[in-house]
């Protein structure tokens, strides 16, 4: 059913700006893959339904990273991402029953596809992968290559941290216990020192399953910088069941993360993936699923990044390090970026902020089209020439990363490079 114009809220008025911003125009100088293309079709979908066929409205909306890059520079406040993720919900397809079985079962395919990627990284299979133009085969095979691939060694140590209240005051994080008049549900709320004492850590998908190493650094840096970690098995944070227009499977997994939080007494969750955080902090774009306003602005003062207090530490770093580390900034961060803000403290002239480019990840886009995302990571791969390491602090950009990086350069997440 069409929509009145009025009802729609803010229109594309065409001003180009997103197009820029989009790494699919940037690797491929097509604009019907602009940001504002999806925006219309959108439009066009809503007011003339069923003149575009199911399989070209679902390979329309396929073609999208979700890096959310578009909405920081669009005038009128649009957010194609999510438009795309409605248009996916709309028109469902293989790929996003896909999707679905890879993040719902997670615990047993993930480990499993890390397994093949370690068995398949070697040649030939490995050569088929790193071709110039590697078809699909092999670029199925590069992702899956880049799952095992961590040669990362350790470098970094923590020397001194101060006491967990001391980093809540110079972090900015509000220790203050929040107005509960009128009540909410579930245990007393933290404050102050109590907030140090049942830290909530947010594994991630890639933390839980596949990688869990990066787990067990942020375990033990928790444990070193004086906090007390409460267990919690979270669920996905949501966002890329969301991208993927899995909107239902979304809300059911956040409302499980919000229950974690409120047993747990609504304390600090503790994150180490910007796009995780990201996933989270968008749960006030859902205000159903609070309380009340108050409840939703605790949750998005709440969830703060690892790095946010790790950086007040003192380190050590060995002289076996390398000379120079790449960072590369993930799409995701969301305002300031405690990862890179850490690596400046931590390696000082060794880091090199690489330009603001996209990985190429892209999640569902990989299976409607990896030569696209692939024509992404090859910009970004480009950047990487010469460094012999390159850091991030996104799970999905680490393994991303690792798939792509030319063989002389070593890239992981930041957290491998602590002892
Ligand atoms: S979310 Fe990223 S890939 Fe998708 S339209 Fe916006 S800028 Fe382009
Ligand atoms: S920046 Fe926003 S308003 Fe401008 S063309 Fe892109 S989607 Fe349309």
């Amino acid at each position: 059913m069409s929509r009145d114009k009025d009802e729609r809220g803010p229109e594309c008025i065409l001003c180009g700006k997103c197009l820029s911003a989009c790494p699919l125009v940037e690797a491929t100088g097509q604009e019907e893959l602009a940001p504002r293309s999806k925006v219309r079709l959108a439009d066009f979908l809503q007011e003339q339904p069923g003149t575009l066929d199911e399989q070209d409205a679902a390979r329309l909306a396929s073609l999208c990273l979700g890096c959310g890059r578009c909405a920081r520079v669009c005038a009128q406040g649009l957010e194609p991402a999510r438009t795309v993720a409605g248009l996916r919900a709309a028109h469902p397809g293989w790929r996003q029953w896909l999707w679905k079985q890879w993040i719902d079962r997670a615990s047993t395919l993930w480990p499993l596809a890390r397994r093949s990627g370690g068995m398949l990284d070697r040649a030939p299979l490995r050569s088929l992968a790193r071709r110039p133009e590697p078809g699909r085969l092999g670029l199925l095979l590069k992702s899956l290559q880049g799952l095992d691939r961590c040669p990362m060694r350790a470098y970094v140590s923590l020397r001194e941290a101060p006491e967990p209240m001391e980093v809540l005051a110079r972090s900015g994080v509000d220790a203050q216990a929040p107005d509960v008049a009128g009540g909410w549900p579930g245990p007393s709320i933290q404050s102050g020192a109590d907030l140090a004492q049942g830290v909530l850590l947010f594994s991630g998908c890639a933390g839980q399953h596949l990688r869990p190493e990066w787990d067990a650094k942020a375990r033990s840096l928790l444990v070193a910088l004086g906090w007390r970690r409460t267990h919690a098995e979270f669920a996905c944070c949501g966002s890329t069941l969301g991208t993927a227009g899995l909107l239902a499977e979304q809300h059911t997994a956040r409302e499980r993360n919000l229950e974690i939080w409120r047993a747990g007494g609504r304390g600090l969750v503790v994150a180490y993936c910007a796009s995780c955080l990201n996933g989270l902090w968008a749960y006030v774009q859902e205000p159903e699923l609070f309380v009340d306003g108050r409840e939703a602005a605790l949750w998005r003062e709440r969830v703060v990044p690892l790095a946010r207090l790790l950086k007040f530490g003192r380190f050590m770093v060995s002289d076996d390090a390398p000379e120079v580390a790449g960072y590369h900034r993930p799409c995701h961060v969301c305002g300031a970026d405690h990862d890179a803000a850490l690596l400046r403290t931590v390696l000082g002239s060794r880091l090199r902020e690489l330009p603001d480019r996209c990985c190429g990840f892209g999640g569902p886009l990989r299976l409607a089209d990896p030569a696209l995302a692939d024509a992404v990571a090859r910009r970004r791969v480009a950047d990487l020439a010469g460094l012999p390491q390159v850091l991030t602090g996104c799970t999905a950009c680490a393994l991303q990363l690792a798939a792509s990086a030319p063989e002389q350069t070593t890239t992981g997440h930041w957290l491998d490079i602590f002892s």
